[in-house]
């Protein structure tokens, strides 16, 4: 029989199981009974929908056999099976979309052993213990079985087999028993009982093993003889179902990256019961990190929907709301339809008032993060607040009052985070508006011309490291009655009434050198003015408080589709205390033209200082050299 050879990456992965230096073999059984128990699931998902497929409740099991004879152990289900297609196609390839991501973590090395253990590595776990793994499988729309083998490295067959009913069995042949490694330690029945209490008890099918009873010999008193007893291992209560108080985080933590595939614990857990018109039971959890595909269109949102404790629906994307979908869990409620479809779910009354019944409790658990748990939010915000951001300016801002307070922003006060209403609560009595500046990182925003003169007032800034920022206050336009303003836009009202005074006769008094500069500079800037945002720095460009800002300028030149389409209104600031500006005044009395080239360097320096491209840079260099050289004479 030809031999198959496994997709590259499926390859490596395997490797790696194979040749694991990793401790906690264990988890193999987990695994094993974790895709046992969604086949038994797919089949009685199909049986109360289908008639042809009908199938009692208590024909749906698990059967674990152990051989020590012939170092084998079989794992078995009645559940919903795999033609010969879905055995290629679900075995010959890792089909989970992080398996690249999980083994480049592997491969990195550094935290290898805890990331094997931690992450939901499959089927393919099977091959830590064993040399040789056998699936035979029939599919429940098929009346012959196909099995599958492989000793891992090599490559895998599949044949036609007879099988007489539908479900999946799967034989492990062990490993010899090495110095360190006792798999023969697997087929004892202590370690099967205390793995699979220990790792499947909530599995909602039981899970049956042949067990050693002593009962009283009856034909000799006192005496006990052993018999052979079959006997369901796990409680069967699914994790959801029972009583918070008695489940530890680490069931919590187990339960949530074998069933939603991460091998971090998760950064939250809610776990709770509603009770009424529609009574359910949720148990939600927030990833302790952000999926790598989770701002691709190939990232699936939803949570799992069952009703009455049966398996309906996997990743149900109308039960949450797009401003958290990095929410993944379970929900299960007595009062829903048991036939509903994908396409039924948004039409549901029912559905509808589920979905605005987790919205809200997802919404007080951020807060309540927020408040008690300071640094686990501040996490939770580095791996998701950009969605959040997101759901604030998505549909024209319906979410923003919600989402508003549960946004972060790091902020002159020390570089830490706050919230926009803790920012209001440390403005200055005199201070109207809320402001903030854009820039690319925190360095880079600190060396604008304006930040001296907003620390000099004691104002806090904002700083806004993303492009989004922009368009989030943009869209909630004030918050708690405060504007904001951007630092680098319009007029900053930063004066006294006095200093207003006495800048506006200043622009008075020079008004034909503004116009001129304004005139050397036409076609760059509007309008050349005295600025009130200078300390020690010369010059700064602004741009017109009512259009597109020159971060948005910078943000568009960088999109290939709106190259050249937006520009911000420029105007150029110059310091009336500056040096500068006296040396302006002189040359100008003396010949008004002469400040042409003096414009045309103080225009292109203050784009330099703001991070903006200047158009000739061969021009600007040659005229400060022709200065330099001027000076030197
Ligand atoms: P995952 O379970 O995360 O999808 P696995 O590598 O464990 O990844 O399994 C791959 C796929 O093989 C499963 O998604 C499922 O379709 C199929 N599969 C595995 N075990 C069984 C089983 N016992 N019965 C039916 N299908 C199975």
């Amino acid at each position: 029989m030809a031999k198959k050879q496994f997709k590259a990456e499926s390859r490596r992965l395997l490797e790696l199981m194979i040749n694991s230096i990793y401790t906690n073999k264990d988890i193999f059984l987990r695994e094993l009974i974790s895709n046992a128990s969604d086949a038994l699931d797919k089949r009685y998902y199909i049986s109360l929908t289908d008639p042809d497929q009908k199938v009692a409740k208590k024909d749906l099991t698990i059967t674990i056999t152990r051989l020590p004879d012939a170092d084998t152990m079989i794992i078995e289900d009645t559940g919903i099976g795999m033609t010969a297609e879905e055995l290629e196609k679900n075995l010959g390839t890792i089909a989970r979309s992080g398996s690249r991501e999980f083994r480049e973590q592997l491969e990195k090395g550094t935290d290898k052993i805890d990331i094997i253990g931690q992450f939901g590595v499959g089927f393919y776990s099977a091959f830590m213990v064993a040399r040789q793994v056998t699936v035979e499988s029939r599919s429940i729309h098929e009346e012959v079985g196909h099995v599958w083998t492989s000793t891992g490295e090599d490559g895998y067959t599949i044949a036609e087999c007879e099988k007489k009913t539908p479900g999946t069995r799967i034989t492990l042949l062990l490993k010899a028993d090495t110095e360190d490694e006792k798999y023969s330690e697997y087929l004892t029945e202590y370690k099967v009982r205390d793995l699979v209490k220990k790792y499947s008890d909530y599995v909602r099918y039981p899970v049956n093993m042949e067990v050693t009873k002593s009962v009283p010999d009856p034909t000799e008193e006192g005496k006990y003889i052993e018999t052979q007893e079959m006997e369901t291992l796990n409680s069967m209560i699914p994790l959801w179902k029972k009583q918070k108080s008695k489940i530890t985080p680490e069931e919590y933590n187990e339960f949530y990256k074998t069933k939603f595939n991460d091998w971090e614990d998760p950064a939250k857990v809610l776990h709770y019961n509603v009770e009424g018109n529609l009574s359910y039971t949720a148990l939600l959890f927030i990833p302790g990190r952000t999926p790598y595909n989770f701002y691709y269109s190939d990232f699936e949102p939803g949570i799992q929907l069952y009703s009455k404790g049966v398996f309906i629906l996997d990743k149900a994307k109308d039960l949450i709301p797009e401003h958290y979908r990095f929410v993944t869990g379970l929900v299960d409620s007595d009062d829903l339809n048991l036939n509903i479809s994908r396409e039924m779910l948004q039409q549901d009354r029912q559905v509808r008032l589920l979905a605005r019944s987790i919205d809200k409790k997802i919404h007080s658990a951020l807060e309540d993060m927020l408040k008690d748990e300071r640094e686990a939010y501040e996490k939770f915000f580095d791996n998701f607040g950009l969605n959040l951001k997101y759901g604030i300016y998505k549909d024209y801002g319906v979410h923003k009052d919600e989402l508003q307070d549960l946004i972060l922003f790091r902020s002159t006060n020390e570089g830490k985070y706050t919230t926009l209403k803790e920012y209001v609560e440390r403005m200055k009595e005199e201070q109207k508006d809320i402001y903030y500046a854009c820039g690319s990182s925190i360095e880079e925003i600190e060396k604008m011309p304006v930040m001296e003169k907003l620390h000099a007032k004691d104002y806090e800034v904002l700083y806004f490291l993303d492009e989004r920022d922009e368009f989030v206050t943009g869209i909630m336009n004030a918050y708690d009655g405060h504007a904001f303003r951007s630092v680098n836009k319009g007029d900053l009202d930063l004066d006294s009434e006095d200093e207003k005074k006495a800048r506006e006769e200043k622009a008075e008094a020079n008004k034909f050198l503004l116009e001129d500069m304004g005139k050397a500079l036409e076609g760059k800037v509007r309008e050349v003015r005295i600025s009130s945002r200078l300390v020690s720095d010369p010059v700064c460009i602004v741009s017109d408080e009512n259009g597109p800002s020159i971060e948005l300028e910078k943000y568009l030149a960088n999109d290939p589709m709106n190259r050249n389409a937006i520009k911000a209104t420029k105007i150029l600031e110059i310091n009336a205390d500056h040096p500068i500006f006296a040396a302006l005044q002189k040359k100008h009395e003396a010949d008004p033209d002469s400040i042409r080239e003096d414009a045309e360097i103080l225009y292109d320096q203050a784009l330099l200082i703001q991070g903006l491209p200047i158009e000739d840079p061969a021009e600007y260099a040659r005229k400060i050299t022709a200065l330099l050289l001027k000076a030197s004479e």
